[in-house]
């Protein structure tokens, strides 16, 4: 069964809802959107589309297969979607609740600076292994 989640942008002007199949949390090292975000994207994926209430998101492609969407009004990231296929990562941050998820992936860490890690035990994949193995 899907869990159905919802969360809110920092102001409360965007309401997102989304199907999460699995309960999972990744990590993404890669040096993009280590400059969105300030740190790692800790992120849940889902392959259904999210539903927004209230403000629509600002979009920035990001590359020539994604984009960001964000709050235009307080600057809180709301998914990374590849433009070629229903496929979303949505910031753990933002939802509502607290949700057991399992940190259970690392992706590009090849572009993992040298100043932290996590001591989770997880997957590690680099950019191209999770190109090939994920899509
Ligand atoms: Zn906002
Ligand atoms: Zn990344």
């Amino acid at each position: 069964m899907p869990l159905e989640k919802q969360g809110t942008c920092l102001c409360g002007a965007t309401t997102l809802r989304i199907l999460i199949d699995e309960p999972q949390v990744s990590a993404c090292h890669c040096s993009m959107c280590r400059k969105w975000t300030g740190g790692p994207l800790l992120c849940v994926h889902s392959d259904h589309a999210p539903t927004f209430e209230g403000r629509a998101p600002s979009v920035y492609d990001s590359s020539e297969w994604a984009q960001r969407g964000f709050c235009g009004q307080c600057g809180t990231h709301l998914y990374y979607r590849l433009t070629d296929k229903t496929s979303y990562a949505i910031p753990a941050g933002l939802f509502d609740g607290d949700e057991a998820w399992d940190f259970n992936l690392q992706i590009f860490v090849e572009q993992k600076p040298a100043w932290y890690c996590f001591a989770n035990q997880t997957t590690e994949l680099t950019g191209e292994q999770a190109f090939e193995q994920l899509g």
